[in-house]
């Protein structure tokens, strides 16, 4: 077949993805959503089970949604675990650090009318026994608080580290170097936060920045929430080659495509085999 620089490319051919994340499920997600929802951006929201409806005292509003509003408020984009009460998993005995995990996945699923595949760490802590058990739950990622100042897809999906937190300095810098750069690799823009965050702060201006730049400059970028992303690439990894690379199945239920050179895109129909075409040597 000659010389090829195979790489993953997101649908329709997009080499970058853009994804958010916003924890707690707080009230002001519902402001952060209308935002969200405006300039086509898709985020997965973790909520925390045991903590829905929750109104503390406190020098800010931390107040949870309530139960009922769920399902609704989220249907635009992706509801993942937190945690039931939003303990610290990796200082919990086994037992209890389960029961966290799998009751707040049960409950979630029951409100959003399927499994969810995305998990946020409480705090961002986490340890080899949590990463098992939420594999074991069904989870097929979990997202920790470790900026990159990168746009690397994961290495091991249980520790995804996002690009940066939206009050991180370097924010627009970064979302303008994910725009502007070519790479020869796929890129994710991966930014994260609590919308509590913007009343405590005053500082709603920041994600609206943001996301209308995303938004003004969506050519070649796929909007995806945590788990499409994730489920994009379990389906990729799923890719039958022929030994001599001029046949690949797609055995998922989910289109694929890909580059064979720097400029030919292939488009992998779900459940299809492509003939890929002579390349020149
Ligand atoms: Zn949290």
């Amino acid at each position: 077949m000659g010389k090829r620089f195979d790489r993953l490319l997101f649908p329709n051919g997009a080499a970058k993805v853009f994804t958010l994340s916003y924890d707690d499920g707080v009230n002001q997600d519902k402001r952060l959503i209308r935002i969200f929802d405006r300039y086509k951006v898709k985020a997965t929201f973790n909520l925390g089970y045991g903590v829905l409806g929750h109104k503390p005292e406190g020098p800010f509003d931390i107040s949870k949604v309530e139960k009922e509003e769920v399902k609704d408020l989220y249907e635009n984009h992706e509801i993942g675990g937190h945690g039931l009460y939003h303990s610290d998993l990796s200082s919990l005995g086994d037992p209890y650090m389960m029961y966290e995990i799998m009751e707040d996945k049960k409950e979630l699923e029951r409100l959003a009318g399927k499994p969810l595949k995305m998990f946020a760490y409480p705090f961002g802590l986490f340890n080899e026994s949590v990463k098992q058990t939420l594999k074991k739950a069904g989870y097929k990622g979990a997202r920790t608080v470790r900026s990159t100042y990168d746009f690397g897809l994961p290495e091991d999906p249980f520790e995804l580290d996002p690009t940066c937190h939206h009050n991180d300095e370097r924010l627009m810098e970064l979302a303008e170097r994910f725009v502007k750069e070519r790479s020869m690799r796929p890129e994710m823009f991966y930014v994260w936060g609590h919308g509590y965050e913007f009343d405590r702060d005053g500082n709603w201006e920041v994600i609206e920045k943001l996301v209308s730049y995303m938004d003004e400059n969506r050519e070649g970028i796929w909007f995806a929430t945590n788990g499409e992303i994730l489920s994009y690439l379990e389906a990729y990894r799923s890719l039958e080659y022929s030994v001599d690379g001029s046949m690949i199945y797609n055995p998922t239920a989910t289109d694929i495509w890909i580059a064979t050179s720097f400029d030919t895109i292939e488009h992998l129909k779900a459940g299809n085999l492509t003939r890929i075409k002579e390349t020149e040597l």
